[in-house]
């Protein structure tokens, strides 16, 4: 089948979940057999959101590929299983880039260089680029950005044009919101309509409506969207705030989003959508009737986004344990001597959350102290593993003073140092150990128990180690060096063996964790807190 190309663009607000019905669609035309990838646009200048602050953009998500990604990418990943990489999102910055070094070569041959057709040229060969290598039947394009945004226009413009090269085998679903005005008791779709109106006036003709609301929309109301912005009644489609994100791909095929896309792209010989094992998913999720209770310890707790992946991989594991999750953000620039028992005492598990530079270490360092010695399962993910090391240090051996180089250069034990290769580098994008790494384990430790198996690729993002210097002490004290990567012999995973659950992992591991496919190391940290759970009882 020829690969055919959905735009979904986004109107009247930012956040209205374009990711999410994007994967929900994927999701519904894999089960029906299609392979699908989705792939997202960036309308900002950054080359990658490696350098954005999750304050400005929630959590980096990494590709297998190495990749430092628009957090839409673990959301595609969780929804369909199937990897993204450096191909799946592209920004403006890197657009703009290779234009300009395609200048600097000298290839427009004298050509003054515009907007239009070298910037919406470069982004129409981006868009193509994953469908051609003939292994997509279709291939999803999220716009970020909202219409009418001056940042979106050139992605508005190529898009546009690709729909008139393309024809049948282009289509473009819209959302809006709907906003319900609580003191008139009345849902507003002025938003929607003038929002499809600027679409038209680039040129583009959305195909399906998708209308984002928090309140059920009478069928009279879908009715005149329908009619005022030229689509087809069957064709506005409700997306309203669901229990779970999971839910969403039900919620779609409900009202036919993927048949409407079928009808619409004159897709022949179509298989019924097979979604069991999701429901099995769902039922669990929803169903559950036992709770357990995970901390989670880091600096941005009040921004969610910015752990997205942390704790979607742990909604997976404890679903799949027949477990409700009740997950606890708790501030680690809040926690001290004096509180963290008061704060953790009621976990069933710990997780110290990754992150960069010194804020909130001390909270983190202290949380992990009252772990490992009240025995509660914890788990370390990049920081969190470092930090896990340095109390070990300080705190078991008697290292005082030990510390990662990235907190303390002068440290008088650097138990966490510079990486080898990353002591020349002075660029701050793209430039951390990246992507996936393979990692043999001990047979006997808890991660190969987990994993079933001793060989695993995992997906990195740090610049900091473990210091080999010190493997033998901490060896001797009691924390156990049990994953390590076959080439570079870098430390990825320890652990203290006498403990119920105490494992640090250098890579993240909750980059590989999808609803269909829950990621070991996270299905065995929930399980050791849900035995926890119940030994306390
Ligand atoms: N800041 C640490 C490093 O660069 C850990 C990074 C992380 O947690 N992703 O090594």
């Amino acid at each position: 089948m020829q690969t055919k190309y959905i735009f979904v663009t986004g109107g009247v607000v930012s956040s209205l979940g374009k990711g999410i019905i994007s994967s929900s669609l994927a999701r519904l035309l894999l089960s029906r057999g299609y392979s699908v990838t989705i792939q997202k646009f960036d309308p900002y200048i950054n080359i990658d959101p490696g350098t954005l602050n999750p304050y400005e953009h929630g959590e980096c998500y990494v590709t297998v590929d190495g990749h430092e990604a628009d957090l839409d990418l673990g959301h595609y990943e969780r929804f369909t299983n199937i990897q993204t990489t450096k191909a799946n999102n592209v920004t403006t910055g890197r657009i703009y880039k290779d234009v300009i070094e395609k200048e600097r070569r000298g290839d427009y041959l004298g050509k003054t260089v515009q907007i239009v057709p070298h910037i919406t040229d470069e982004i129409k060969r981006n868009v193509k680029k994953l469908g051609e290598e003939g292994k997509y039947d279709f291939v999803i394009t999220e716009i970020g950005g909202t219409v009418g945004d001056i940042e979106s226009t050139p992605y508005l413009e190529a898009v546009r044009q690709l729909k008139w090269e393309m024809g049948m085998n282009a289509l473009f679903i819209h959302l809006t919101y709907v906003p319900y005005i609580r003191a008139a008791k009345e849902l507003k779709t002025k938003p929607t309509q003038h929002s499809v109106k600027m679409l038209q006036q680039t040129g583009i003709q959305p195909d399906i409506l998708v209308l984002r609301t928090e309140k059920e929309l009478p069928p009279a109301m879908c009715r005149k969207v329908a009619q005022f912005c030229n689509v087809q009644p069957e064709a506005v489609i409700q997306s309203i705030d669901a229990r779970s994100i999971y839910e969403v791909p039900l919620m779609m095929l409900s009202q036919g989003l993927d048949t409407i896309v079928l009808d619409k792209m004159q897709v022949a010989g179509r298989k019924d959508a097979d979604l069991k094992e999701w429901n099995t998913f769902l039922d669990k999720l929803h169903n559950a009737e036992k709770e357990v209770t995970i901390a989670l310890v880091g600096k941005y707790v009040e921004l969610q986004d910015a752990y997205k992946s942390i704790s979607e991989s742990l909604s997976h594991a404890a679903a799949w344990s027949d477990h409700k999750l009740n997950l606890v953000y708790v501030h680690s620039e809040k926690l001290s001597d004096s509180n963290v028992e008061e704060k953790l005492k009621d976990m069933d598990g710990v997780i110290i959350a990754p992150g960069f530079g010194k804020r909130g270490i001390e909270g983190k360092l202290v949380a992990l102290k009252w772990c490992r010695e009240h025995n509660v399962p914890t788990f370390g993910i990049c920081l969190g593993m470092q930090c896990m090391v340095i109390e070990f240090a300080r705190n078991v051996l008697g290292f005082e003073g030990a510390d990662s180089v990235e907190m303390n250069p002068e440290t008088p034990y650097p138990v966490i140092d510079l990486m080898e290769e990353q002591k020349e580098i002075s660029q701050m994008g793209g430039t951390m150990r990246l992507g996936a790494y393979d990692c043999r384990l001990k047979p006997e430790s808890k991660a190969a128990k987990a994993y079933g198996k001793t060989q695993v690729k995992e997906r990195h993002r740090h610049r900091y180690e473990f210091n080999e210097k010190y493997r033998s002490d901490f060896e001797k004290g009691g924390m156990e060096c049990v994953g390590i990567n076959p080439d570079t012999k870098l430390v990825e995973v320890v652990e203290v063996p006498t403990k119920r659950w105490y494992v640090g992992t250098q890579y993240h591991p909750e980059y590989q964790s999808t609803v269909l496919r829950p990621n070991p190391l996270f299905m065995s940290f929930i399980n050791a807190a849900i035995a926890y759970s119940e030994e306390k009882k």
